[in-house]
């Protein structure tokens, strides 16, 4: 096979570079011009992923019947049309069908709301188009372009390596090896398999270590990870621990009340009741029992909550996060950029035995000092010189390009009159590391400039007189103490070449606390969650910080590395804790993926951060962290108000059987009427609770341990009070009504139904007796009532509905009693939620805190 083989080598991997380059028609140090590559663009299209569609819509409603629920129903159809009863059959499939389609559309749209999130996190990729490096969106990129990879960048397409240094790359995503493979732009023979093809870098995986660069061979779905996702398709889940959780409980049930309902049945033969009778009976039961609207109730929960707090920057990764972020005990955050706003700007010099004020705020590089002394104008120049950000002036204001802690010393620099062209050319350098916590530069001639922390300086200088850093630390100022040596260009350039350095001098910079950080920091206290700071930064820079947001010295955790992180996360995890630890670098990927809730920065994290991570802040501030754990609580709360309104309703259908077979008497309430007040408030009513916004006190109370089941011991009583309540009151309307039979089950069914309606206003708080929050505030829940009122008007009053349903029209004399009823079921729930909180001390401790 002649074209298979010319294919094979034309691969990129067995290419020499030069040939490459020369096939794409690129540039290996100038990159592609910017018209060419929108002309590929235009051509080729973005370099993203197809869509994928997830499992064709057939297989979905298929899958919405694979249910045992359904499994009953569908028996339950069968069995009455057998008995000849062939309306009540199809009235009994018509449901199912409808359940199947709320089912499935609820499932889609949950899942487009997922989707959509993955949009909010941007890729982005450096390339260099005419010679300019540039930060672009990733699927700009086209075939020829020339990538700059970097530490913890994610590749952005596939690669072919023009150059690298120490460059490893975490290929586990593609092929499954878990360490880092070394990579260089050396060909490799055509037939190398893929896991081995150093001199090339694939899309998806992610840089370690070391950097490089490397030309654009294919984008988007012509990628191998582009292959790959094409074989695996979905992965997309809106499945949690809890909605298994649930799911199993759910079949559980099922099984218990599928014995229920043959018991009932052996019970009313026994009796010598008729066959068909008993049979309905058990339908009924079964039917009516089971709480068919949970699952799919839990799973638009969640989604509202995700969506919720999307809104307010929080970007959810991994969906069972939503449920452990309302349980956190304890949040361990970052200092630079998360609790200040890392717009650093340098105030004093210190140098030559003098200390020097620097004007001015923010970025604007105006040269205020020109006239500064030779000792501070050297500290300057070397913070000039071991730098790689720079400022730019965007519409009338300055901002930071790359390291904004760089950046405020490029200012200070340019303050006193110095450019880069006073700084000698770079030969070579030693990277900053979070590890490593200094940065040396060597230029031409062999003189090297170092800068970093304090201790890490000193360690080449031996200066150890730290008076002047503790101080200035002392008041909140970050210190980087600067340093000169030399070291001849023919020497490696390594930490043992720079012992003997000479001291310059220290620069202290400013970061502004960011005010809402503080307040955010306050409500997370209230809410019993520890908040404790952990970052790379001098002590005495991280104490001050920390008593500006009160917090305890303990709290804080300085000169951490990322493998202390991991550390301390197991630490508190071992403690009982629930950890949200925050991270953005390559190297806290580890603690991040530990935690229970891995946070990472959107802007100022790496991609391998961002892929460690459960949750993505868009804005990297902590009043964003506090959100998150808001709307976490207020999901639960959600979820446990769902579960407690619907839980009596099933549990009063199945009781109103039950009692009816037992005492042998008819039933108050028929198979197919349980069905339509099943389907119809399940939906309309109870779904509604998913909306509800969050009470005000969510953040007044401590953290639900997560081992918490939905459903408390006094919950459940709740739970069986409302049931006895419902179960009273449809068998009292039923036997008290003078009419005939049909008459007198339309009137249990509406009261059911009424007695519903004031149950979803009792379940909008689980514990507070007036309402804290306006109805007003969740349009949906009033919408669902007046939809369920017009559905109840139609299945009393309508011909079609009283054939279908066997309802009879009522005289409008019986919907006095019926409100009347409703309102008793209310007050009764509320009464009892008074007497729980009068005899609980916790509750009258909470209702004493002063109103925020
Ligand atoms: P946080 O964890 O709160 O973000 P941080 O930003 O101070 O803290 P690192 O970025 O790891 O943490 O910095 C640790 C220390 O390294 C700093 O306190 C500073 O002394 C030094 N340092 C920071 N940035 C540089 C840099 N660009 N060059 C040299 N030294 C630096």
């Amino acid at each position: 096979m002649p074209s298979a083989t010319a294919e094979r080598e034309a691969a990129p991997h067995g290419m020499p570079v030069h040939e490459v380059v020369l096939l794409a028609e690129t540039d290996a140090d100038t990159g592609l011009s910017a018209a060419a590559a929108a002309r590929r663009l235009a051509e080729l299209g973005p370099n993203r992923l197809p869509e994928h569609r997830g499992p064709g819509r057939l297989r979905r409603m298929l899958a919405q019947f694979h249910n045992p629920l359904i499994y009953v129903l569908l028996g339950a159809a069968a069995l009455t049309f057998a008995l000849g009863e062939t309306v009540d059959a199809s009235v009994v499939l018509a449901v199912v069908l409808v359940n199947a389609i709320v089912g499935y559309l609820q499932e889609v749209r949950a899942e487009r709301a997922l989707d959509a999130l993955e949009a909010m996190v941007r890729t982005e990729a450096t390339v260099v188009r005419d010679g300019v490096a540039a930060r672009v969106a990733s699927d700009e990129l086209v075939p020829g372009d020339l990538v700059v990879l970097e530490e913890g960048d994610q590749v952005p397409a596939d690669l072919r390596l023009v150059r690298s240094r120490e460059l490893r790359v975490d290929e586990s995503a593609l092929t499954g090896e878990s360490r880092p493979v070394l990579k260089n732009p050396l060909p490799v023979p055509h037939d190398t398999a893929l896991a081995d093809r150093a001199d090339m870098a694939y899309s998806g995986t992610l840089v370690t270590t070391g950097g490089g660069r490397g030309v654009v061979v294919e984008t988007g779905a012509d990628t191998e990870i582009g292959h790959v996702h094409r074989l695996v398709g979905s992965t997309t889940t809106v499945q949690t621990p809890l909605t298994r959780k649930l799911a199993r409980f759910s079949r559980v049930l099922t099984a218990g009340i599928l014995g229920l309902a043959v018991l009932s049945v052996v019970i009313g033969l026994l009796r010598g009741e008729p066959f068909a009778d008993m049979v309905t009976a058990a339908v009924a039961l079964a039917v009516g029992a089971i709480p068919e609207g949970l699952p799919a109730a839990v799973t638009v929960t969640l989604a509202i909550g995700v969506a919720r707090m999307a809104r307010r920057n929080a970007v959810i990764r991994r969906l069972p996060a939503v449920e452990t972020l309302g349980s956190t005990t304890v949040i361990c955050t970052d200092k630079t950029g998360t609790l200040t706003a890392n717009a650093m700007t340098v105030r004093h010099v210190v140098a030559g035995g003098d200390r020097w004020e620097v004007d001015g705020i923010g970025y604007s590089p105006v040269a205020r000092h020109p006239s500064a002394p030779p000792a501070v104008r050297e500290v300057l120049l070397a913070g000039l010189a071991c730098n790689d950000a720079d400022v730019v002036r965007q519409d009338d204001r300055w901002t930071a390009v790359g390291d904004p802690t760089e950046a405020a010393l490029v200012v200070s620099a340019r303050k006193a009159g110095l450019s880069r062209d006073d700084v000698p050319e770079r030969v070579d350098e030693l990277p900053f590391t979070s590890q490593r916590r200094f940065m040396a530069t060597r230029h031409t001639g062999g003189v090297v400039y170092l800068k970093g922390a304090v201790e890490r300086i000193a360690e080449f200088t031996g200066d150890a007189d730290h008076r002047d850093a503790e101080e200035l630390a002392g008041r909140g100022l970050r210190v980087l103490a600067f340093a000169r040596a030399e070291v001849p260009e023919d020497t490696p350039l390594t930490e043992e070449a720079l012992r003997g350095a000479v001291f310059l001098g220290l620069q202290a910079m400013h970061d502004p606390p960011r005010p809402e950080a503080l307040e955010a920091v306050r409500a997370c206290q209230e809410a019993g969650i520890e908040v404790r700071m952990i970052t790379g930064d001098h002590l005495g820079t991280a104490r001050a910080i920390a008593e500006h947001f009160s917090l305890a010295p303990g709290a804080v955790h300085a000169r951490v590395s990322p493998e202390e992180k991991l550390r301390l996360v197991k630490r508190f995890q071992a403690d009982g804790h629930v950890v949200a630890m925050t991270g953005d670098g390559v190297n806290d990927a580890p603690a991040l993926r530990r935690a229970d809730i891995g946070v990472a920065m959107g802007r100022g994290g790496t991609e391998v951060a961002k892929q460690a991570a459960d949750m993505v802040l868009t804005d990297d501030n902590f009043s964003s962290i506090r959100a998150a754990v808001e709307e976490g609580r207020a999901v639960f709360d959600n979820l446990r108000k769902f579960i407690i309104w619907t839980l009596p309703t099933n549990m009063a259908e199945g009781l109103v059987i039950l009692t009816a077979i037992l005492l042998g008497t008819a039933l108050p309430i028929l198979p197919v009427q349980i069905l339509w007040i099943n389907m119809t408030t399940a939906v309309a009513l109870g779904l509604t609770l998913a909306f509800e916004p969050r009470e005000p006190d969510v953040m007044r109370r401590p953290p639900l341990p997560p081992s918490l089941p939905l459903l408390t011991a006094s919950l459940a009583q709740r739970v069986l009070l409302v049931s006895v309540v419902l179960l009273a009151g449809s068998f009292a309307a039923f036997h008290l009504f003078d009419g005939p039979v049909d008459q007198a089950r339309t009137v249990a069914v509406n009261v059911f139904v009424a007695a519903q309606i004031a149950y979803l206003f009792n379940c909008r708080s689980l514990e507070n007796l007036r309402p804290r929050v306006g109805v007003r505030r969740n349009p949906w829940l009033l919408i669902g009532i007046v939809v369920t009122v017009v559905l109840q008007l139609l299945l009393t009053y309508t011909p079609v509905m009283n054939a279908l349903f066997h309802t009879a029209p009522i005289g409008w004399s019986a919907w006095l009693p019926l409100v009347g009823l409703a309102v008793v079921a209310y007050a009764v729930v509320e009464v009892d939620k008074w007497w729980r909180r009068t005899r609980s001390p916790k509750g009258m401790r909470k209702e004493a805190a002063p109103e925020r």
